[in-house]
């Protein structure tokens, strides 16, 4: 009896252990003498693990895949690195010159946050809570005939946001000196007069040219009674 190939193809498991009837048996290799292709088929049985073992051509494109990844893994990372990095530094850079330019912009105190008074010999400057300009400087000097103190109270834009606030316990403004008036002066109107750091420095200005056009922001805040 000649079996059809797909029944032998079928058989060719149970045939190949030897499991197969004697009858079955004889057809199947009635069929294998004349079918090329189910020879080849039972060959194969023979050998099934051999296929399983990957060549070295398999292995080979195995490693290389496996070093791709690793490649690919590396660059993945570096990218984040560098890209950190890279956020990093244009948020410092971006600190930086928002401080350097902020710094140096300065705001001046409001004046009426500002209050002057005398005890004994000694000139005090105070301010009412949160004046954020932080720096003050004073200079003594004649005036239209009288000695009297002029000073601004200011600060950078940069210390107006992240600095401290005036002292509340109050500044002294003249020490053991004999004024007459305390003049407040904007910080920029301050600076063009007088030396910033020139704390009681003499400098005699005004004389008789009154009212003298520098002065424009001068705010009388105290005069001797
Ligand atoms: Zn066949």
């Amino acid at each position: 009896m000649n079996l059809p190939c797909y029944l032998v193809r079928d058989l060719l498991p149970l045939y190949h252990d030897k499991l197969c009837a004697p009858d079955t048996v004889r057809d199947v290799e009635e069929h294998l003498d004349g079918c090329e292709d189910c020879r080849a088929a039972l060959a194969a049985l023979d050998a099934p693990e051999e296929k399983s073992v990957p060549d070295t051509e398999d292995l080979q494109r195995a490693q290389a895949l496996q070093m791709l990844q690793r490649k690919l893994v590396r660059s993945r990372i570096l990218t984040v690195v560098i890209s950190i990095l890279a956020v990093v530094l244009v948020l410092f850079a971006g600190v930086y010159f928002t401080h350097a330019y902020f710094s140096t912009r300065y705001i001046d105190a409001d004046p009426s946050a500002l209050h002057v008074s005398r005890e004994e010999n000694t000139l005090y400057l105070t301010a009412d809570p949160g004046v954020k300009a932080n720096c003050m400087s004073a200079t003594v000097c004649e005036y239209n005939g009288k000695t009297v103190v002029f000073f601004s109270v200011y600060g950078s834009v940069w210390d107006s946001w992240f600095g401290s606030s005036l002292s509340s316990g109050g500044l002294d403004l003249v020490r053991n000196g004999e004024v007459e008036a305390a003049y407040y002066l904007p910080y920029e109107e301050y600076r063009a007069l007088f030396d910033l750091s020139g704390i009681g420095t003499e400098l005699a200005i005004g004389g008789n040219q009154s009212p003298n056009p520098l002065l424009t922001g001068a705010v009388l805040m105290w005069e001797k009674g």
